[in-house]
């Protein structure tokens, strides 16, 4: 059997759990009664029989949760499945795809998964997107991210590339509550497939719970690519109950984030990407050398080499402020 020759391993570090572990984004900032709270409806036997099909009674839920049409959520396993959900459709659609970079890593380990064999466009300088430019590359589908991971800029363009492009533009929304936006807002357009998650503001990474926001059709083409029960039964729970508790610890934290963020930016003299996210990118000279030298000290970051704009970066996650005191010393 003659197997593909491209590289789609995606490897993962083991940091182990005594670290500090800054390399991941997820929100540090939740107090544990949230969880307390939001776990607390669990029965054991829940996990007999399998969820409704689809968790559609979940995607009701945030539906109704965001005031979003009837049918326009696909819960999906993590941001992460509903980008492969979105771009098995681009892989289905058969005019490739174009991710714009730097950004989210496993949007080209993704796109590989799926047979597609991506083209790469590049954010300007000033972080501008040069949507003639995307345009003319021909593919039938664009992925971006906004606020980005990582330069955790809001791309200005979204809705000049909707309006202009006949193709599926596939959004990664991950981090948009800790820019303000709860409800997604371009998935109007038809072409847009807005991916989002439950494990960055809302601080349930662990659980896998994501979805995709799209219109009418295109829904339901990514519904059709999705596994009958793509969550289990207790995250579905957990998810559910977050929304009817979650949302004033959840503000409370994008609040205590941004809090942080503005105690921490002035302090770094180093050149560096920062929005409204929950980590900040620094630009280093020698980003393994620096990593090596915080995980000694018992932290772990991120890395980022060789991506356009950064070619030598350390990416790390925003924790409460006793943790970036130790951490910026
Ligand atoms: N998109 C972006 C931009 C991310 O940074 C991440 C997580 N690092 C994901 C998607 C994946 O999130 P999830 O845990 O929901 O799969």
């Amino acid at each position: 059997m003659l197997l593909p020759e491209i590289d789609f391993a995606y490897d993962e570090p083991d940091v182990g759990y005594q670290k500090v572990r800054l390399h991941f984004n997820e929100n540090l900032f939740l107090p544990e009664e949230y969880y307390r709270a939001v776990a607390a409806p669990l029965e054991p036997w829940e996990v007999r029989y399998y969820t409704d099909p689809n968790n559609k009674k979940l995607a009701a839920a945030i539906e109704r949760y965001l005031g979003l049409p009837q049918g326009s959520v696909v819960i999906t396993a993590g941001a992460d499945e509903g980008l492969r959900l979105a771009m098995q459709l681009a892989a289905h659609m058969g005019r490739g795809i174009v991710i714009v970079e730097p950004t989210y890593g496993m949007a080209r380990v993704v796109a590989r998964q799926v047979g597609l064999r991506p083209q790469i466009a590049t954010y300007g300088g000033d972080l501008s997107l040069d949507v003639d430019g995307i345009l003319k590359l021909g593919a039938g589908a664009v992925y971006l991210c906004s606020p980005n991971n990582p330069t955790a800029h809001l791309v200005k363009e979204v809705e000049e590339l909707a309006a202009k492009f006949n193709g599926l533009v596939i959004l990664d929304s991950a981090y948009a509550e800790f820019a303000g936006y709860w409800r997604p807002r371009f998935y109007e357009y038809g072409n847009v497939a807005e991916v989002r998650t439950f494990s960055k503001a809302w601080g349930l990474a662990g659980l896998r719970v994501g979805y995709v926001v799209a219109y009418g059709k295109l829904a339901e083409a990514l519904r059709a690519l999705s596994p009958p029960h793509p969550i289990s039964s207790l995250s579905a729970k957990i998810v559910e109950r977050a929304l009817e508790v979650g949302r004033p610890y959840v503000e409370r934290s994008v609040e205590e984030v941004k809090e942080v963020r503005e105690w921490v930016l002035p302090q770094i003299q180093a050149e560096k990407f920062a929005g409204p996210v929950n980590f900040v990118t620094l630009k280093v000279q020698e980003a393994e050398g620096v990593a090596g030298l915080l995980e000694k000290r018992g932290f772990v970051v991120r890395v980022l080499g060789g991506k356009p704009l950064c070619p030598a970066c350390i990416r790390f996650t925003l924790a409460p402020r006793p943790i970036m005191e130790r951490f910026l010393q």
